[in-house]
């Protein structure tokens, strides 16, 4: 179906605020270059849409979690660097090896296997390699480091690759005074001294996320990786704002009401009845829900924007619909709502969502979909 302005249900991907936001953050990193991070689906945005944009706000990286997320980039017409970094074991090496996109190892294994595709391809796989300062999730442990940058080095010696990175994941960056950030940048400082005497060279060297970027400007090395903050969102809303940052949320959900109708006082709502009228009031019934990805922890907590004013959901999420309680204002049915936008014009944030939801920014984006179209502008 043709997206529209007149949809039941939308989201509005607004492209130029992500390219402005990579455009705000590169020139707050200095010197550092820019990865913007566009897995899963550019965190709700669109992969492709979203890469181009980051391109032209002057990402020199772009950064997925998976392999097939950088082969989609690249078979969209993406030529420049893009780095990868989940496989299981048997990933197919090949296709990204001829792709020329960057693999992340954090095993001696993952070297052997790319190392085998690129001499089957005759050509040098490019490989960054992932230490685990303190994160506990991907990357070698400091005992498993040296093993596996000898490895790397064996590998390059013989041409099979070429090591472009090395690089870490923060776990706390978002706490800007929490002891594990600067434990983590001294396990980093270790492990490029490791990297450094065995003669390996890499292109970049990396360890910060958004947070890490905005908060931890000493900490960027060559290159900074932020996804979150490209979207608009603030990585760290505790600390500071998106708007205090220059950013402008890219995503709107927006929908039209499907009806309109008054109830009295002591009318409850929705599955399990967990909200009751405390007077006469208008509800006006919202086609989305949960299976649309809006959270049903937004029951009873949320606002939406509807008639020039937030609204409340009045009781439970449901699969395909919420209600709003409208208060004395009559609304007409197809009257339109936002769930959540830039918050330019009166309507929450994904933020805002987050709270209420007592999750992050980062789910609210990434799970909304299900039947809304997407269209960008
Ligand atoms: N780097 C890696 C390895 C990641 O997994 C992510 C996403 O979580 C990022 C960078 C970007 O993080 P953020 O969205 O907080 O900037």
């Amino acid at each position: 179906a043709p997206a529209s302005p007149d949809a039941r249900a939308e989201i509005v991907v607004d492209l130029d605020a992500i390219r402005d936001n990579v455009a705000t953050l590169r020139a707050r990193v200095g010197d550092a270059a820019m990865m913007t991070v566009v897995k899963a689906d550019g965190y709700g945005h669109g992969l492709v849409e979203s890469g181009r944009a980051a391109r032209a706000g002057g990402a020199d990286w772009l950064g997925t979690a998976v392999i097939e997320e950088a082969l989609a980039l690249r078979a969209a017409g993406d030529t420049g660097p893009i780095l990868t970094w989940l496989t299981v074991p048997g990933e197919d090496y090949t296709r990204p090896v001829e792709a020329g996109v960057d693999l992340t190892a954090y095993t001696v294994r993952e070297v052997d296997e790319i190392a085998a595709a690129a001499r089957a391809l005759g050509v040098r796989a490019r490989v960054q390699l992932k230490v685990d300062t303190g994160l506990s999730r991907g990357g070698a442990t400091a005992e498993d480091w040296p093993a596996l940058v000898a490895a790397a080095a064996d590998a390059e010696q013989v041409g099979a690759l070429r090591v472009t990175g090395i690089w870490s994941h923060f776990a706390c960056s978002d706490e800007p005074d929490h002891p594990a950030n600067d434990a983590q940048e001294k396990a980093f400082v270790h492990a490029l001294q490791v990297v450094d005497a065995v003669g390996i060279e890499p292109e970049v060297r990396h360890l910060s996320n958004s947070a890490g970027a905005l908060l931890r400007p000493w900490s960027s090395y060559d290159l900074v990786r932020c996804g979150i903050a490209a979207y608009g969102l603030s990585p760290a809303p505790d600390v500071v704002t998106s708007a205090e940052l220059g950013l402008v949320p890219a995503m709107t959900v927006r929908a039209r009401l499907a009806l309109v109708k008054h109830v009295p006082a002591g009318a409850s709502v929705s599955y399990g009845h967990g909200w009751t009228a405390p007077r006469d009031t208008f509800l006006g019934l919202v086609p989305a829900g949960y299976g649309d990805g809006v959270p049903r922890h937004a029951s009873s907590t949320a606002h939406v924007l509807a008639g020039g004013r937030q609204r409340q959901v009045a009781g439970r999420v449901c699969m395909d619909q919420l209600v709003l309680d409208l208060g004395d204002d009559e609304l007409a049915a197809g009257d339109p709502v936002v769930l959540f936008g830039s918050g330019r014009d009166g309507a929450p944030t994904a933020q805002d969502w987050a709270e209420a939801c007592g999750t992050i920014s980062y789910e609210i984006v990434t799970r909304i979909g299900g039947r809304f179209v997407r269209r960008h502008v």
